[in-house]
């Protein structure tokens, strides 16, 4: 799946990809820069997790 993101609020990466993790209870979300690593919380859906990494809240 590619979405175009926007590129890391940390280092200007534009390299950024999907995580999708598999949990017990379903799957969680994340997006994560592949140069400096940084990445949102996880979320419930891919949505939510664009939207983190869209408007920068939740970034660890
Ligand atoms: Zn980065």
């Amino acid at each position: 799946m590619e979405i175009k993101l926007k590129s890391c609020p940390f280092c200007g990466c534009q390299e950024i990809f999907h995580a999708e993790i598999p949990t017990k209870k379903g799957r969680t979300y994340k997006i994560i820069c592949s140069h400096c690593g940084a990445m949102t919380g996880r979320k419930k859906t891919e949505e939510k997790a664009i939207a983190a990494w869209e408007k920068r809240y939740d970034m660890k």
